[in-house]
């Protein structure tokens, strides 16, 4: 329902009844919560945003601007201490994405882009190496994101017959836990667990993909601290690493990255087969 938001949930334990923010009301056997970080649905059946998060302490900025280092599909990165800027080519618009991340505690809320944009460049304005050029493009960035690096820490992400799914229920912290990972298989598990039994399903759901939440929560706060150098030493060997690395044939540089932390806990994973539950489209064959 387009352009429209929930407002309220009334849950009786045989359906849901949802009015929405334009006053229109219906009555659904389940409601899922696919709405991000900052799921709405999460605040409405489980509780506020700030008693269900925990910062890791690092922040994320990226926006889009035009490729003014003639960059194509490398990379640069510029490492210091607490802070990470790195601009890499978008292939598919040609335009570059500058990204930026740093260590701290800040007070900002997370709807308000002026308020973000000036907590960057205070972060940033001093910065040096190319980032005044990149700086340049950040008011007239349409695509800016501004976020705190923050888990969801929720212990059960089914309530009655309200369900998350993905970041809203069980976010490991953007750009640090395998997020897409974990939305994507958990919505798999979520479909497969549904067609086998129903709104009872919703249980099986959480026990399966448990393990999965767990590990990507025990390793973003990890990843965070890997990627974002705390100390000198990081800030000198990491430049030699990342270079070390982007001279290896591209083969071997797959096999190492299938073996990040995050890589292997999903490829170590063995996911239920739901494919017997398949039902064949209308005039489809079953394949
Ligand atoms: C800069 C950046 C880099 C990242 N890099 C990686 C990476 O390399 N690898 C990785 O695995 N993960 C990465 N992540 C994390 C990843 O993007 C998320 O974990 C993933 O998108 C979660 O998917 P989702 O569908 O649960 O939520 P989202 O992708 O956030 O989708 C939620 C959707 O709900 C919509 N919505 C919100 N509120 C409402 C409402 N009230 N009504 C209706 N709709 C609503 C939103 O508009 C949005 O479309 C990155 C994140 C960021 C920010």
């Amino acid at each position: 329902m387009f352009g429209d938001s929930i407002a309220d949930l009334h849950d009786d334990g045989e359906g849901v009844d949802v009015t929405f923010d334009s006053g229109m009301r219906h009555r659904f056997d389940l409601v899922i919560g696919a709405d991000g970080l900052h799921s709405n649905v999460r605040r409405l059946a489980f509780g506020s945003e700030e008693e269900l998060q925990r910062p890791l302490g690092g922040y994320l900025a990226v926006f889009s601007m035009p490729d003014v280092f003639g960059l194509g599909n490398h990379t640069l990165a510029h490492f210091s201490v607490g802070k990470l800027v790195g601009v890499y080519g978008v292939r598919q618009t040609g335009q570059v994405r500058a990204g930026f991340l740093f260590r701290g505690e800040l007070t900002y809320d997370h709807r308000d882009k002026d308020q973000q944009k000036a907590q960057l460049v205070k972060e940033f304005g001093d910065y040096g190496w190319k980032v005044p050029q990149l700086l340049e493009h950040l008011e007239n960035a349409e695509d800016f994101y501004f976020d705190s690096i923050a888990q969801i820490t929720l212990d059960s992400w089914v309530a009655g017959r309200v369900a998350l799914v993905g970041d809203a229920g069980y976010s490991p912290g953007p750009a640090v836990g395998g997020g897409t990972s974990l939305a994507v298989v958990a919505a798999y598990v979520l479909a497969g667990e549904l067609a086998a039994a129903g709104p009872a399903g919703l249980r099986n759901y959480e026990q399966v993909i448990r393990p999965l939440v767990d590990s990507s929560r025990r390793l973003s706060p990890k990843i965070m601290g890997t990627v974002i150098p705390s100390n000198a030493l990081a800030v000198r060997l990491r430049p030699g690493a990342a270079a070390t690395l982007a001279k290896l044939p591209t083969s071997l540089q797959r096999l190492i990255w299938s073996q990040n932390a995050v890589g292997k806990v999903f490829s170590s994973t063995t996911l239920p087969d739901y494919s017997d539950l398949l039902k064949p489209e209308r005039g489809q064959p079953v394949p």
